[in-house]
């Protein structure tokens, strides 16, 4: 099993070693053709539109279309989770527009750059998850087959997971805990979409 993640920029490196710390292999995604390979993908936090922009530049867009639509295992974080949202305030060119959230970029506001918080988990055993905002998202809504797995205090939405699809506003890869990373490895087989049902 190989989870691959999407090196154009970003904090990529952060997530390989976080998965090998928990033993899971992973390699460093450059170009589309390394995409067939891998049995899951993460698209790391950065900046949303240098990523989409190198998307384009690289001949990604349809190929990761396709590998969302595959029903392999998909985490974007933060900026990772602006290109997965099917809709998004203020990026300038598309992302990969699949997951059925509205998401608003750099929602908390330059006075708040970066915080930290206890996020309580759907699904994660073990207490809250202590979260590392950096120019974070919120995810605005969610469609009817989203799921929400986690808020801040005041309700905003950080965390949500549709079917093979999973979005995280924050940065798991920093600070050391490792449960968001399992969790993503038992994601698997079982959210592939059947031979013609046509999901
Ligand atoms: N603010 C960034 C963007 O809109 C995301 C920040 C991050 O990934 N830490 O792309």
């Amino acid at each position: 099993m190989t989870t691959g993640i999407l090196a154009l920029q970003g904090d990529f490196r952060e997530h390989s070693e976080m998965l090998a710390s928990i033993g899971q292999a992973s390699v460093e995604v450059r170009r589309p053709e390394q995409l067939d390979a891998l049995d899951s993908l993460i698209i790391p936090g950065g900046e949303s539109t240098t990523i989409a922009r190198l998307i384009l530049r690289y001949g990604f867009t349809e190929p990761l279309r396709a590998f969302c639509d595959s029903g392999r295992p998909v985490w974007g974080t933060c900026a990772g989770a602006i290109l997965l949202a099917k809709q998004v305030n203020d990026l300038d060119r598309p992302g990969i527009e699949t997951m059925d959230v509205s998401v608003a970029r750099n929602a908390f506001g330059r006075q708040v750059d970066s915080f930290e918080a206890n996020v309580e988990m759907k699904g994660l055993a073990g207490g809250p998850f202590h979260a590392i905002f950096i120019r974070a998202p919120i995810i605005e809504s969610v469609g009817a087959r989203v799921e929400v797995l986690g808020r801040i205090e005041d309700g905003a939405i950080v965390a949500a997971r549709q079917g093979n699809l999973l979005a995280t506003a924050f940065h798991p890869e920093l600070g050391g805990d490792t449960r968001l990373h399992e969790y993503f490895l038992t994601i698997g087989a079982a959210e592939r979409p059947k031979a013609g049902a046509g999901a």
